[in-house]
């Protein structure tokens, strides 16, 4: 009965139906040129997909930036970027500048716009689209995005190399446009003011430059020049029959068409590659040049940081009209090991803050020293992929760790240069001294127990094996949580703990099992042990 009620209420069959034989129709009838794809959530094909939502003006109301309202100074754009990205320097002075100039000047327009339409449509500018030069893993996407978070508009990156590989280049190239729109939930405004970034440009390079391979570059160098300049693309595909369908559906239920096109006058372009065999078109230019320009001294080592001009570009193998939309040229320089460290060491988004977080989510606290991540770094320069290099070392150095270690008795792990060394050694001698595996439940209680601690009061707890043992033993006994337990028998830790802590600039504290047997004792020892401490230096372990 109840399937009955179910396929007959309508008596229309399923969406999923309806989908598959429109499309069926439409192949046999057109080919592969018109699409029908499923652009809803939940397989339903008629759902308001991301595009028409509506809603979600997520990326204005966040953090209370509105990129309408834009009123930031390069100089405040570059501290927010030192945060997150370490080197590029002259790279995040020349995009802070040609951001703020951009979104200054959108601003502007769209007062102008408000109080006087004309005098707007006369205003000449031009658009201060960027192109970054540097090689892979070195900080060209991390500053964009980064930039494009700050300010409160939508960011879309692609790979060039995708536009000429298809050979089909318009629709491809329209589709990074209507993805701003998607990734602004639908606001075609903000979408309009968003961040296209496009990587590997230099692989569109025509193949007559030095550096290109591939002949239909030019053609997209065209497509992608109208972009930039200024053009109308429709929200919806028009290639793609569902979502013109979802448009009619729209229309005929609230009797008002949704917003049309997207103009890209105000859409930001940033291009980049890594453009090998410019280095020597810049040489070539410069020993070239005319007699006393390079100077004597240098001329046998013609400077390699000379900022890419636009010949430089052309005989590369670009278009004048293209290169010419790209005014900003920006050089991201290679990361050395010592950059590499320092990436580690005090990058806010430090790929370490990540596996301390994952071993902490196995109630492990993980802690690298300054000797292990030199170690790390130096690896990681070796592969030659920038940053990138750092993830690849630390996965193949920790991969086993990750293994191994969780649902053990063992809450600690100190990486070390020692373990960078031998990790192989390092691991069988910690699972030695772990002992039977431990119960997870305990060890991650006591891992938010830490955490909290650590929290609340700016000391850290570290479990020995005999503690968290006999502490799993007493909860059972008494049938109380572990966590419950902490609290109650390190209630009055933080005290004598931070006075330690002033006294000797120590922030890390083993807990033992007579800790846990004899709490005030335990900690009246150390207090007193304390005074007759030398202060911390500053601590290899400690960072
Ligand atoms: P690419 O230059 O190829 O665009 P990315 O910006 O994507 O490289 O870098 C990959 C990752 O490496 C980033 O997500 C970031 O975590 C890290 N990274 C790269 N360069 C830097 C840098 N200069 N400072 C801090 N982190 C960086």
């Amino acid at each position: 009965m109840a399937g009955k009620d179910d396929d007959g209420k309508s008596g229309l069959p399923d969406p999923e139906e309806i989908s598959r034989k429109l499309s069926e129709f439409l192949k046999s009838s057109f080919g592969d040129h018109v699409t029908f794809s499923t652009m809803g959530e939940g397989g339903d094909p008629f759902a308001g997909g991301p595009e028409t939502s509506g809603e979600g003006h997520d990326l204005r109301e966040k953090e209370g930036v509105d990129v309408f309202d834009f009123d930031l100074i390069p100089r405040q754009i570059k501290s927010h970027l030192d945060r997150f990205v370490i080197r590029q320097d002259e790279a995040k002075k020349a995009l802070a500048i040609a951001v703020c100039d951009h979104y200054n000047h959108a601003k502007y327009l769209r007062r102008l716009e408000e109080q006087d339409p004309e005098a707007a449509r006369g205003i000449e500018y031009a658009k201060q689209n960027v192109i970054i030069v540097g090689p892979t893993g070195v900080g060209k996407t991390y500053l964009v995005k980064h930039i494009a978070e700050l300010i409160g508009v939508p960011f879309v990156k692609a790979d060039a190399t995708k536009f000429s590989e298809t050979g089909y280049v318009g629709g491809d190239v329209d589709d990074l446009v209507r993805d701003l729109v998607r990734k602004a939930d639908g606001d075609v405004e903000l979408a309009q003011y968003g961040i296209v970034y496009i990587d590997e440009i230099d692989k569109i390079a025509s193949s007559g430059g030095a550096g290109g391979r591939d002949v239909s570059g030019r053609g997209v160098q065209t497509t992608l020049l109208k972009l930039m300049e200024e053009t109308e693309v429709p929200v919806r595909n028009p290639q793609d029959m569902q979502s013109q369908m979802q448009a009619m559906f729209e229309m005929s239920r609230t009797g008002k068409s949704t917003r049309e096109s997207v103009n890209t006058r105000h859409i930001l372009f940033i291009v980049s590659g890594a453009f090998s065999g410019l280095e020597k078109i810049i040489d070539k230019r410069l020993r070239q040049g005319p007699i006393g320009f390079v100077a004597d001294a240098e001329s046998g080592a013609v400077a390699k940081g000379k900022d890419p001009g636009t010949q430089d570009f052309i005989d590369f193998g670009f278009e004048a009209e293209f290169i010419g939309r790209l005014p900003v040229r920006v050089v991201c320089d290679h990361l050395e090991a010592e950059d590499l460290f320092n990436i580690m060491k005090h990058s806010e988004g430090s790929l370490i803050r990540q596996y301390e977080r994952e071993f902490e989510a196995y109630g492990i606290q993980a802690r690298f020293t300054d000797g292990a991540l030199g170690r790390i770094a130096a690896n990681a320069a070796l592969e030659k992929t920038g940053a990138r290099g750092l993830m690849t070392v630390c996965e193949r150095l920790l991969r086993h760790f990750k293994f191994e270690l969780p649902g053990t008795t063992l809450t600690e792990l100190v990486i070390d240069d020692a373990l960078v060394g031998d990790p192989a050694g390092i691991l069988e001698r910690l699972l030695a001294q772990a002992g039977p595996v431990g119960d997870a439940r305990v060890i991650s209680e006591i891992a938010a127990f830490r955490r909290k601690f650590e929290q609340d009061h700016g000391v850290r707890l570290s479990f020995e094996n005999d503690a968290v043992a006999r502490v799993a033993a007493l909860s059972g006994e008494r049938g109380q949580s572990v966590l419950q337990l902490c609290e109650e028998k390190f209630r009055d830790f933080q005290f004598g703990l931070q006075l330690i802590r002033k006294n000797t600039g120590r922030k890390t504290f083993q807990v033992t099992g007579e800790a846990v047997d004899d709490p005030d004792r335990f900690l009246s020892n150390l207090v007193v042990a304390s005074y007759r401490e030398e202060p911390e230096t500053e601590s290899e372990t400690e960072r």
